[in-house]
């Protein structure tokens, strides 16, 4: 039986770990949470029995009716008033229900005299989970607040009158279960208070712990059950396989693939992880082992001491922006993994000290990930490693500072832990060369963002290369040539004034508008998917944001963000873009983008589902409080509004007439251009009556492709196939510019193929007017577009409608290089 908890009295819900005593903050006293109180009334937070009220009346406990023993100990130190200031409304033995007054406190007096008023709720007895939800929020008394439901018995017997629900898919994950998305399945079920399980190859792992969903070494491919028992199964069942089997956005994040070696003598092999040539002098970065003792100073001072250092490392990944910020919320994930605490809890309470027990939890962790024999999975210890070394600094308060390399250099080392990466990438290393390692690994993709060419997975040899000795590390070719002749050197020189002077001639240029040769004016403008995007993406030379993912607001978290706060998110996109143009698209949810709070029933297959604006009209309340929170964030001369995966004018007209009323609503009168993403080839076939009655096109050139080549984008089996340059794709997109031009509206390319410079030769010559590409190819992009002349765009155009495969297109292409 599941017993409900409703906050004893109104105030601050805190999380057990915010709790300046660690006998509470450690779990020491079992599992709940705490509050912050407002009012000095204590009441039931369930119908109970009272066990005891404490003879100086700070504490009461009860029995719940599923047998649990609750603790609510009003305070911090509070025995020592010797029950001043506290006034007990009920006795020992006596049934309370719900909301009945337990206690009285006199607030003031007692927070004068106390360490705190913090007051901790807790489930003292073993054999029962307690789940809770929305710590770190003000609240009512009488507000639900937690569940606490006996954990099966270990024949796994389910006598509790409670749902369980249980299925089984095959996951698609490129790289299986790894870290990051372990880390959004422990994430999405933080709503839910079902207790999940994941089981493949005959090994069950806890849904809600990152490690030991990593331990479990599900691949892709692996056919998984998952379970779920509690009030909420079906709901939790459902969520998880809908997250898993829609492919969680996994291909954005693939590392460029490993490129074949040439086969040279003398030359070091590995993987490319991120792309680039270097010369520079070898220098050798050590991590040196840091000690520790195995005896501890007791379980209590330990405990106090690994609660504190799990503090300041969560704020440090809570505090992590730009692209390590993915990596840092893994990280904070893994940080506060259940299992990996209770193990280290474990051995705390044998007497062992907090560094200790926080390495031998770790190691065993990394052994079983090492025993999955699964290479993907085996990259992600590099992490685990990182959180040891990080953790066990704090603890023993050791120096983890590493003599850094000179400018220029190029860095060898082991394994690259994505700490390390920060103050690397500041010395300004030229290049970074890994004996082990792989190319997904965080560090890798770090490396890829900063733009600093980096080869894994070069063997142990790399690590007897002597200091200061000149190498050549070319990443793209996936090679290190330890002892460079002259002319090979001169060469690679020679290549990297050429690329350096290149990117250094294109950033320049960057910041002017994009003009072709012939006069013909191109628009360069940037995806964006975070307000602290805009800014940087400004100075790369965007001339305005062409795709605003607004996904970014609505995951990872517990409820979809209210009007105010989007709004605010807005305001600050609009305000990093300083006047430019601001194209929000509404949301985009559904398909590979589930989010857990909001209701998606399961699909069979999400892809042709209800997403997008199909997902947004079907509800419409949401979507008008998006609209209203676009036209109060973005000033009118910024604002234009997307529509994603429309397929006729049918959902355009009842999208407008919900974007009419909020405008209305907001007594805003002159309309705020509204335009359609083509993304399905339906769109593109009746472009012309969607230019009839919106006001811009954008081809979302990602989706238009799977569905016009019936290609799965987040399938590794069909990931070749999925090119937006197939001739079949290109006469789509000819299509919708025929239609946009009909109605003199302008057409745009907001899919992956707009970042291609290559590529804009084909599509501007198909029609397109606006480009919008990630970021960091703006510079690079505009250079290409800078150097088109319509009549040759046209003429390669034709060409390619005429083509017969991707293949001939792209051979097009390397013709005019
Ligand atoms: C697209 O499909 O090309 C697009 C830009 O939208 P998304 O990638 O967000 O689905
Ligand atoms: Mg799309």
């Amino acid at each position: 039986m599941i017993v409900r908890l409703h906050a004893p009295m109104a105030g601050w819900a805190l999380d057990l770990g915010q709790v300046s005593d660690p006998v509470f903050a450690d779990r020491m006293m079992g599992e709940g949470f705490a509050i912050d109180p407002l009012d000095g009334v204590i009441r039931a937070p369930c119908d109970a029995t009272v066990i005891a009220v404490a003879p100086t009346r700070h504490s009461v406990t009860l029995k719940l009716a599923n047998g649990a023993d609750l603790l609510i100990h009003v305070g911090l130190e509070t025995v020592a008033l010797a029950g001043d200031g506290f006034t007990a409304r009920v006795s020992d033995g006596e049934p309370v229900v719900l909301g009945q007054v337990l206690l009285e406190v006199d607030l003031d007096p007692v927070a004068a005299r106390a360490k705190s008023l913090v007051t901790p709720i807790t489930v003292t007895s073993e054999g029962f989970a307690v789940t809770v939800h929305g710590t770190d929020t003000r609240v009512q008394a009488g507000a639900p607040l937690a569940e606490v439901a006996p954990l099966a018995t270990s024949e796994g017997t389910t006598d509790l009158g409670e749902d369980t629900a249980r299925c089984t898919i095959r996951v698609p994950l490129p790289s299986g279960i790894h870290a990051r998305p372990a880390a959004r399945i422990v994430a999405a079920l933080k709503p839910f208070a079902a207790e999940m399980t994941l089981s493949a190859h005959g090994k069950t792992a806890n849904a809600r712990s990152i490690v030991a969903l990593l331990s479990a070494g599900i691949r892709h491919g692996d056919e998984i059950e998952i379970a779920g028992r509690g009030p909420d199964a079906r709901a939790a069942t459902a969520a998880i396989a809908a997250l898993i089997e829609q492919g969680m956005g996994e291909e954005a994040h693939q590392s460029p693939a490993p490129v074949a070696a040439p086969a040279a003598d003398g030359l070091i092999h590995g993987v490319r992880a991120a792309p680039g040539l270097a010369i520079g002098r070898v220098f050798q970065f050590r991590a040196s082992d840091i000690a520790v003792t195995e005896q501890g100073n007791g379980p209590a001072a330990e405990s106090a001491a690994l609660a504190a250092a799990r503090g300041r490392l969560l704020a440090i990944a809570e505090d992590s922006t730009g692209p390590g910020a993915d990596i840092a919320a893994a990280h904070h994930t893994l940080i506060d993994d259940p299992e990996l605490l209770s193990a280290a809890r474990h051995l705390i309470a044998e007497g062992k000290s907090a560094a200790f027990a926080w390495r031998s939890a770790i190691h065993s962790h990394a052994e079983a990930i090492r025993a999955t024999g699964d290479r993907l999975l085996i990259e992600r210890i590099a992490d685990l490693k990182d959180i040891e070394r990080q953790m066990i600094a704090l603890l023993v308060g050791a120096d983890t500072a590493m003599p850094l390399p000179p400018p220029g250099a190029i860095l060898i080392t082991d394994e690259l832990l994505p700490s390390h990466f920060a103050p690397i990438a500041a010395a300004q290393v030229a290049g970074i060369c890994t004996a082990f390692g792989g190319p997904t690994a965080h560090a890798a993709i770090l490396a890829a963002s900063a733009g600093i060419p980096m080869l894994v997975a070069a063997g142990p040899g790399v690590l007897d290369l002597p200091d200061g000795e000149d190498v050549v590390l070319d990443a793209d070719r996936a090679v290190l040539d330890p002892a460079p002749r002259t002319a090979a050197r001169e060469a690679a020189a020679a290549r990297l004034i050429h690329l350096r002077d290149r990117n250094a001639a294109d950033a320049s240029a960057a910041r002017q508008d994009c003009v072709m040769a012939d006069g013909t004016r191109i628009e360069i403008f940037a995806n964006l998917a975070a307000s602290t995007e805009a800014a940087p993406a400004v100075s790369l030379g965007a001339e305005g944001c062409g795709l605003l993912r607004t996904e970014f607001l609505f995951h990872d978290r517990m409820s979809a963000p209210d009007e105010d706060e989007q709004c605010a998110a807005y305001a600050a996109v609009a305000a990093g873009l300083a006047g430019r143009p601001l194209i929000v698209r509404t949301l985009d949810i559904g398909g590979d983008k589930p989010v857990a709070y909001l209701p998606f029933p399961h699909e069979e297959n999400p892809a042709l589902g209800a997403r997008g604006i199909r997902f947004s009209l079907s509800n419409p309340g949401l979507l008008d409080t998006q609209f209203r929170a676009i036209l109060r964030g973005v000033p009118a001369p910024q604002c234009r509004i997307m529509l994603p995966m429309v397929v006729d004018a049918g959902e355009l007209a009842a999208a407008r007439t919900i974007l009419d009323q909020a405008r209305a609503s907001l007594g805003i009168e002159t309309p705020v251009p509204l335009g359609v993403m083509i993304e399905t080839p339906a769109a593109a076939l009746l472009a012309t009556s969607l230019a009839r009655d919106a006001d811009f096109l954008s081809i979302g050139s990602n989706d238009l492709t799977q569905y016009a080549l019936a290609a799965d984008r987040g399938n590794p089996a069909v990931a070749a196939m999925v090119d937006a340059l197939h001739p079949a794709v290109l006469h789509l997109i000819a299509r919708a510019a025929e239609g946009a031009r009909t109605h003199a509206r302008w057409l745009g390319v907001c899919g992956g193929i707009a970042s291609d410079p290559a590529a804009a030769l084909i599509l501007i010559g198909l029609g397109v007017t606006e480009l919008s590409a990630t970021p960091a190819a703006i510079p690079a992009l505009k250079a290409a577009v800078r150097a088109l002349d319509m009549p040759a765009c046209r003429a390669l155009a034709a060409r390619a409608l005429s083509a017969a495969t991707a293949a001939e297109v792209r051979a097009l292409l390397e013709g005019t290089e």
